[in-house]
């Protein structure tokens, strides 16, 4: 889910607007602005001795080499998107901006049937060649007995209108969502989507499915978490009858071992970027899955060799998305991290994050790997 519309949702806006922290992890522009709009309202000096947490903006002290990387070194299949471009200029300027940092195409997850999901395949429509408009599920009776054959005739219906995959389908603990069809308490690995992940196989269409959630938001909000400057706005530490996040990796890992002829792309390392063997595992032991690494360069940044070595153990199962907007900076940051050797910056504003980041140096052939090659693979797998 994106941070402005949970905000929308639970009329937090305008907290947010006084709260830096509420934006980044999949934050746009829309949200920086609001970030820096808050910022700017605290400016008022502080004493050290009050300074709060979320006020915190620590610049790096050290005198050492800055990379900047305004286009990527390997062509860029994006496959973790949002129709974030509204108006067909917007559209037209992410297309400009997608030349200028080297992205080739983008995979544009709608979360949505029906209409809606013409209207954005319509809009996106112009450019074939750069975007794919992927579909959601329609989870309308779910609850009732004879649940699937609707959903997969919806499905079939959007794959013939041009939908060439599915996505991104969201179970936070609570039950399987696309967009604003919600299945509560239904989890992947439910009888039920049996034969609805099975006809994805069937059909060609890879699902970009997002488990759980990170980790500092099912623990304590105490002085001892480590992403208390996110966690307190995100926490999911008091929600009842939820599945926790070692729960929905199982979920995930039974569904994936039920339909080996689906292809499956975890979002966000599968919200294992604080525990990188176990992804690897879960890699291991099932051959139809792949993680993108979207929105998740803050929590990677902060351990750059672990990460890195894993990075070059699974370059074969990564791929690059954004999931962030579509403005320049923000691919530059990508690049930064993924690419660089740089160490100990900051990117507050767009992650939200206090930790100081470090960039990754990534090897050309794993870059290659993860910013193309494997979706190109994925993609190509189709037929
Ligand atoms: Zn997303």
């Amino acid at each position: 889910m994106k941070r402005r519309s949970f905000l929308k949702l639970t009329g937090m806006a305008g907290l947010a607007a006084g709260v830096p922290s509420a934006a980044g992890l999949g934050s746009n522009r829309e949200q920086s602005a609001k970030a820096s709009h808050g910022a700017a309202q605290t400016k008022t000096p502080a004493s050290p001795e009050t300074i709060l947490l979320k006020d915190y903006r620590p610049k790096s002290l050290y005198k050492i080499p800055v990379t900047e990387i305004a286009k990527a070194k390997y062509p860029i299949i994006d496959m973790h998107s949002h129709p974030d471009a509204k108006t067909s200029q917007q559209i037209e300027e992410w297309v400009r901006n997608m030349d200028e940092v080297g992205v080739e195409k983008t995979m544009i997850l709608t979360m949505t049937t029906g209409r809606e999901f013409d209207d954005i395949l319509r809009k996106y429509g112009k450019y074939p060649e750069r975007f794919e408009v992927w579909c959601g599920f329609d989870f309308t009776g779910y609850d009732k007995p004879g649940f699937g054959p609707g959903a997969i005739r919806e499905l079939e219906r959007c794959r013939q209108a041009g939908a060439r995959g599915v996505g991104e389908i969201h179970d936070k603990g609570q039950g399987l969502r696309s967009g604003k069809s919600k299945a509560s308490g239904m989890h992947p690995d439910d009888a039920r989507m049996d034969s609805v992940w099975a006809k994805c196989g069937e059909l060609g269409m890879p699902i970009s499915l997002h488990v759980a959630d990170p980790i500092w938001m099912y623990q304590k909000m105490d002085k001892n978490n480590d992403g208390l400057m996110n966690a307190y706005y995100w926490r999911l530490d008091n929600q009842p009858n939820i599945v926790g996040l070692s729960g929905m990796i199982d979920i995930l890992e039974r569904t994936l071992a039920k339909h080996r002829n689906t292809t499956f792309v975890a979002c966000h390392f599968a919200n294992l970027d604080y525990d990188l063997a176990r992804l690897g595992e879960v890699l291991e032991r099932n051959p139809n899955l792949y993680a993108d690494i979207s929105a998740r360069y803050a929590e990677t940044a902060p351990i750059p060799r672990f990460a890195g070595q894993f990075y070059a153990k699974y370059a074969d199962r990564l791929v690059y998305g954004t999931d962030m907007g579509f403005d320049k900076p923000m691919y530059h940051i990508t690049f930064r991290i993924l690419e660089s050797l740089d160490e100990h910056f900051y990117e507050i504003e767009q992650f939200s994050y206090h930790w100081s980041l470090n960039g990754l140096g990534l090897s050309d052939a794993v870059l290659e790997q993860v910013y193309h090659d494997n979706a190109a693979k994925l993609l190509a797998a189709r037929g």
